[in-house]
């Protein structure tokens, strides 16, 4: 690999890993925040994600054009959910289409300045540059699971929430054995439940636990195996168990935890927060109809 090849191709922010066939992903420093993935065929290349500003989806854009321009001819981009940092980078994609679950498309269509706000006041350092988001927003929304024939390889679209949000797509490739999991899974990175239903979330979890899946590649961190998904269920679990201690008693049973070297402590409390009041949901809704046997036939 001459020098010239790598300043042609130069990414920002983060290093592409091949992770099996057609498959890589776009492991984003922890600055750049979210991941990104690629699934490439003979005729059709498929962006999971466009990262988190203007400026990084036209690197990756550009990347993807100097990588593989040459013999792909169409770009599709999937947006996971509707949080900004999976799709502020989508106006550099404006030529291609663009899914997302029907909810995520609808809620951005009415909402998407809000998402541009949000990301402006919780990463003030950035605000100019979340400031040139323009609606580059997903074309085509999909209800049920959607496979899509990319010229020797396949990618499948599942939508899955409500979850990290009511309306989260899973990207399945190679056979279903790689899953693009967007924030259903963070790995070395506190989870933000602002738009969660736990309950929903362990669900979707158990369900990818119930696949053959090999690579397991989350919205923020690492890639890994299915353990990956586990470790998820576990955090989730410790959520509620801090959700049931007194905040005086967090800091100790962080240190003690798997999970005291992850990344943006401070998103614990509201997440403990989300976690309280849908634990208060739960035990109002159950008190209501005590006999709810059968309800998961
Ligand atoms: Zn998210």
């Amino acid at each position: 690999v001459s020098a010239a090849t790598d300043d042609r191709f130069a990414l920002v922010s983060g290093v592409v890993h091949h992770v099996a066939g057609s498959c890589s992903f776009l492991q984003s420093t922890p600055e750049a925040a979210s991941n990104s993935g690629l699934v490439v065929g003979d005729d059709a290349l498929l962006v999971v994600d466009t990262r988190l500003t203007p400026e990084l989806g036209r690197n990756l854009r550009d990347y993807v054009r100097g990588e593989y321009g040459q013999r792909v001819g169409r770009l599709l981009v999937v947006n996971t959910h509707f949080h900004g940092d999976h799709w502020f980078g989508n106006q550099a994609f404006q030529d291609a289409t663009i899914f997302s679950s029907t909810w995520t498309r609808q809620k951005l269509a009415s909402e998407w300045a809000a998402q541009v706000d949000l990301f402006a006041s919780i990463r003030p350092h950035q605000a100019a540059e979340f400031g040139a988001v323009q609606p580059a927003l997903p074309n085509i929304g999909v209800r049920g699971e959607v496979e899509i024939e990319l010229g020797g390889a396949m990618a499948k679209l599942v939508p899955m929430g409500p979850a990290h949000t009511p309306g989260d797509v899973v990207v399945l490739a190679e056979q279903d054995t790689v899953a693009y999991c967007g924030d259903i899974v963070f790995n070395s990175h506190w989870p933000v439940l602002w738009d969660a239903d736990v309950a929903g979330w362990r669900a979707a979890l158990q369900e990818l636990l119930g696949r053959d899946l090999r690579v397991v590649i989350p919205g923020h961190g690492p890639a890994g195996g299915p353990e990956l998904l586990e470790q998820m269920l576990r955090c989730l679990d410790f959520l509620e168990v801090l959700a049931e201690a007194d905040e005086s008693t967090w800091e100790s049973a962080i240190v003690a935890s798997e999970f005291r070297g992850w990344l943006h402590r401070r998103r614990v409390a509201p997440s403990v927060a989300t976690v309280r009041a849908q634990q208060g949901v739960a035990a109002t809704s159950s008190s209501r109809e005590p006999s709810d046997d059968g309800e998961e036939c």
